[in-house]
């Protein structure tokens, strides 16, 4: 995918001022790029809903004012309240690497015990950190930005909002018991956004935190120094190679494949099926070679 025209803006860590310098089209893919640096206090482009507002996405600002969406030119004008990924950026797509603020970082939740990690949790891919909580504690906008998702998942994230930072990284809060922000909503870094809780399916009160850069998620713990509660550096340097080293284990896990048991199917035919051996469906379903098949049973053959 060809990436969008970027800006590089060079940032003075922490300080107000920047100058915004274009540069040519679709460089931010060739390797050996400088870090593509993204300012806080000045994200690229400002849209008025009635230039660039699509109807069909419920884009709507408080007063029609002119609101600056963060990072809104690297995400190629996308702002939506309904998809939490609407961008469909691979990994392969991505910046080799970009400069990421992280002054402004403010811890979420007052507890800092991680309940589980990044990564494959029982077959599935877990791309949050969950922090451990209280129900009712208050659970706060790590950056500042603006809200792009409030939303309630029953079997899912529970209520979670979505909040664009200005860093250009989004991230998602969820299972929440209430939500304190609405979608277009600016927040500062330590803005309350919501109540901690264990909506949606959870198997117990915990903030499920993640962050993503182009709406793919990566491990918080690359960026969040959790036993001191704030980041490790001013600059985070998100990189292709580093940040995002679980790319592997995605496709891994992005080529598995099922086969949905039927009357009569037998270990056998299904190995047949798919040309392989009745001890790899073995291997990769944990069972005996004698084992009962049971109709609607999933049975991994890749
Ligand atoms: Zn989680």
């Amino acid at each position: 995918m060809k990436f969008p025209h970027l800006f590089i803006i060079v940032l003075f860590a922490c300080s107000s001022i920047s100058y915004a310098i274009p540069t040519p089209p679709n460089t931010g893919t060739k390797p050996n790029n400088p870090p593509l640096s993204v300012n806080p206090s000045a994200s690229s482009g400002q849209v008025t809903p009635s230039e660039e507002a699509d109807p069909d996405e419920g884009f709507a600002f408080e007063n029609d004012s002119l609101i600056t969406i963060p990072a809104d030119e690297l995400y190629n004008f996308t702002w939506t309240s309904r998809h939490l990924n609407p961008y469909r950026i691979s990994i392969d797509s991505l910046p080799d690497s970009v400069e990421i603020d992280c002054c402004d970082f403010v811890f979420p939740v007052p507890n800092n015990r991680i309940n589980s990690n990044f990564g494959i949790r029982r077959g599935r891919f877990h791309y949050g950190t969950d922090i451990a909580l209280t129900i009712g504690d208050t659970v706060r906008a790590t950056f500042s930005g603006i809200v792009r998702i409030v939303d309630y998942e029953r079997r899912g994230y529970g209520h979670y909002v979505v909040i664009r930072h200005n860093n250009s990284l989004e991230s998602v809060s969820a299972h929440l018991s209430k939500t304190f922000v609405t979608t277009n909503q600016i927040v500062e870094a330590g803005d309350p956004i919501g109540l901690g809780g264990n909506s949606g399916r959870s198997t117990g009160p915990h903030l499920h935190y993640e962050l993503r850069f182009l709406g793919n998620a990566f491990n918080t713990t690359k960026l969040i120094d959790y036993p001191n509660k704030t980041t490790f550096d001013d600059i985070y340097l998100l990189t292709k190679k580093h940040t995002f080293n679980h790319n592997a284990e995605l496709k891994q896990l992005a080529a598995v494949r099922y086969h949905i048991v039927k009357s009569g199917d037998t270990l056998s035919r299904i190995a047949n099926r798919y040309r392989t051996t009745v001890g790899n469906l073995c291997r990769l379903n944990k069972i005996k070679a004698t084992s009962i098949l049971r109709i609607g049973q999933r049975i991994r053959y890749r």
